[in-house]
């Protein structure tokens, strides 16, 4: 605690006057031009891997980077991507899985949730990751395989994500990008899904 006490002096005496108008600025409101969704993870951290200031990314995170499908219990996040879409009207929206995801861990070994029915009941929206991943990477080594069912879960999201009207409506109106990221933590490097080549890709550029 008391590391983030310093922290926040730190922040006071040497950040914030140095950006004094951009917060200024900011105290006005907010125009993101991004929405990313990624898991709570602390090893994620957007404005860091993605070099961003305060105001250019409307971020929302929950264990697993999940999207509840549409008239599902929503946790807050399908208000959370309503209010970034319908208000904000950000541009893009990146679900970002990870590597060592401590959700893919989980469905992998659900047994090691008991104990955990919050979990457990939140699982149930990251099972449908298995049906994105084929027959050669289930057999595979098990860190393949938790590769294979992170990429999957991003997948997976981007179709619950799909099933609200709004999104849809954005998407067809041409208001919106829907993006797949995996960001792997050992090499700091971030993978993009590649529409036509149906695999994750090195980010272009
Ligand atoms: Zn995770």
């Amino acid at each position: 605690m008391q590391q983030l006490i310093e922290g926040h002096k730190r922040f006071l005496a040497q950040v914030f006057p140095a950006k004094r108008d951009q917060f200024h600025l900011l105290a006005e409101g907010q125009q993101p031009d991004c929405l990313f969704l990624t898991c709570a993870d602390s090893r994620i951290v957007p404005d860091l891997i993605l070099q961003t200031q305060p105001g250019e990314m409307f971020i929302c995170r929950n264990a697993g980077n999940v999207i509840p499908r549409a008239g599902e219990p929503a946790g807050g996040v399908s208000a959370t991507i309503e209010y970034g879409v319908e208000v904000l009207r950000v541009r893009h929206l990146i679900v970002c899985g990870h590597s060592d995801c401590g959700v893919i861990r989980a469905l992998l070994a659900p047994d090691s949730l008991s104990g955990l029915p919050s979990v457990r009941d939140w699982l149930q929206h990251v099972e449908p990751a298995w049906e994105y991943v084929d027959e050669v990477e289930r057999h595979s080594g098990e860190l393949t395989l938790h590769t294979a069912l992170a990429h999957a879960n991003v997948l997976a999201q981007l179709d619950n994500l799909r099933t609200h009207g709004f999104i849809q409506r954005a998407v067809a109106e041409g208001r919106l990008a829907l993006l797949g990221w995996y960001y792997d933590i050992l090499t700091g490097r971030i993978e993009q899904y590649d529409e036509e080549q149906r695999r994750f890709v090195a980010l272009p550029g």
